[in-house]
């Protein structure tokens, strides 16, 4: 019997699935599905530990792809959306996608997207120390250290740069971030989100180092790099 994980690809293109296969076929055992409805079913019966989901398939929209399997599953779920469609990215994350690769994507990129999506979906409850290059962080003191040296956040920062980590390889919607931050009230002030931001990056130095930390991606969110 094969000792690997599974990994579902929900694609209808099949040079896209044959692409795909041939980069993670060595960690995965890879099951297939070219419609949503066998997506579903096999999301349910194969339990995968990711899952690969093109948003334009030919049955169902991949939205409801995700909004159904989210209704009892949080197996991670990687969105793979054709390039322009931001607005699918953002909403595709804001129901409960875990992350996304922009068509034609490189293989690197979406194993090391898939690693992230895994690494946090396994990951123990926060404690201890994040360490991230220069960034370290202590939970139980609630101090941060950028460069070895002590940095005096805001509640506010604090919150957001807690939020970057536990998502930490993965991106962030300015949605995701406003409500974790300030609560649900408050959807619609997405400028909050950049002001906060440039605030934080300010004090973790990130203008002086080449090595960004927090990364944006544009017209979606922010990333921490892992
Ligand atoms: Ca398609």
């Amino acid at each position: 019997m094969s000792q690997k994980n599974t990994l579902l690809l929900i694609e209808d293109d099949l040079s896209i699935r044959k692409f795909v296969i041939a980069g993670v076929s060595e960690e995965f055992r890879v099951v297939e599905a070219e419609t949503a409805e066998a997506g579903i079913r096999l999301t349910a019966v194969e339990n995968p530990v990711v899952i690969l989901l093109d948003l334009g398939l030919p049955d169902l929209d991949g939205l409801d792809v995700v909004k159904r399997i989210r209704e009892w599953s949080e197996i991670p779920i990687i969105v793979l959306s054709a390039r322009g469609r931001e607005e699918d990215k953002v909403t595709a994350l804001d129901i409960g996608a875990n992350d996304y690769v922009t068509k034609p994507f490189s293989l690197p990129e979406l194993r090391a997207r898939i690693r992230a999506s895994i690494r946090i979906s396994l990951k123990a409850p926060p404690g201890g120390v994040f360490e991230s290059g220069s960034l370290k962080v202590d939970f139980t003191s609630r101090e941060v250290f950028i460069e070895k040296e002590p940095v005096a956040l805001t509640v506010n920062e604090y919150k957001l740069l807690l939020a970057l980590i536990q998502s930490a390889g993965r991106v962030l919607t300015h949605q995701q971030l406003l409500k974790t931050v300030w609560g649900e009230a408050f959807q619609n002030q997405s400028h909050y989100v950049r002001v906060l931001m440039v605030q934080l990056r300010k004090k973790l130095k990130e203008e002086s180092r080449k090595e960004k930390l927090i990364y944006t991606e544009v017209g979606v969110g922010y990333r921490l790099r892992a």
